[in-house]
């Protein structure tokens, strides 16, 4: 059975504060197959995961997490950014274009300026016969999400749809990576893209991490790795 977490962010998201290789190697560390980095309206972390991924012995999907106007979206396989702010229907139809597919990650969460997809925008996506086949996935379980009932209305949405369900850690410090984690059959990110498209995926949820403390230490590490990005800068 193969492991990845399929939404992790990097210093190359304006909230993230693990780099590209240290997230690779907590991931072979933890025994994850499959990783991609989802950053915030940012590819080039992912990119660099995609080229430094041998050397750790990781396997990695490109993935982005757009903003869309109707809430945050996951784009993987796909090299680019898309533009941000689209309607989700609109966005979800270029990811196609590039060849990607999508993941609505956690649906209906709110807190802390966090935007994300309502069921409505699930359900109207689905009824759209062209975006309805790039729209592959729903997270219904998110680690690190800081609205707690989130986890169980996603549940509850996603056991009505024909969607994979994923879990993810949504990590934006290094110590979250895998909380949340899909199983598929198989160990390669082909393999993983396959069992998604047919919704043939399982779920490892490690136990959710307390807000409070996933907040302290993202500071501490937010602080940390401003001042090395002005160190890189200066
Ligand atoms: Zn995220």
């Amino acid at each position: 059975m193969g492991l990845a977490d399929l939404h992790i962010h990097t210093i190359y998201s304006y909230d993230g504060t693990a780099s590209v290789p240290a997230v690779l190697r907590r991931a072979k560390e933890i025994g994850l197959d499959v990783i991609a980095i989802t950053d915030h309206d940012e590819i080039a972390g992912s990119l660099k995961a995609l080229e430094l991924a041998p050397q750790y012995g990781v396997q990695v999907i490109p993935g982005i997490e757009i903003t869309t106007a109707e809430g945050d979206l996951l784009a993987f396989n796909i090299t680019q950014v898309v533009e941000r702010d689209l309607p989700l229907i609109d966005t979800i139809l270029k990811v196609g274009e590039l060849g990607g597919f999508c993941i609505a990650p956690h649906p209906m969460a709110g807190g802390l300026g966090m935007k994300s997809l309502s069921a409505y925008s699930i359900l109207r996506v689905l009824r759209n016969a062209k975006a309805a086949q790039i729209l592959i996935g729903i997270e219904t379980y998110n680690a690190t999400t800081i609205d707690k009932m989130s986890n169980h209305y996603a549940h509850i949405l996603g056991s009505r749809l024909d969607l994979a369900k994923t879990a993810s850690s949504d990590a934006h410090i290094i110590d979250t990576i895998g909380l949340g984690v899909t199983e598929f059959e198989g160990y390669t990110a082909q393999d993983l893209v396959k069992a998604l498209k047919t919704g043939d995926v399982g779920q490892r949820k490690q136990k959710e991490w307390n807000s409070a403390y996933i907040l302290g230490s993202w500071a501490t590490h937010y602080i940390g790795s401003a001042f090395t990005r002005l160190a890189n800068a200066a």
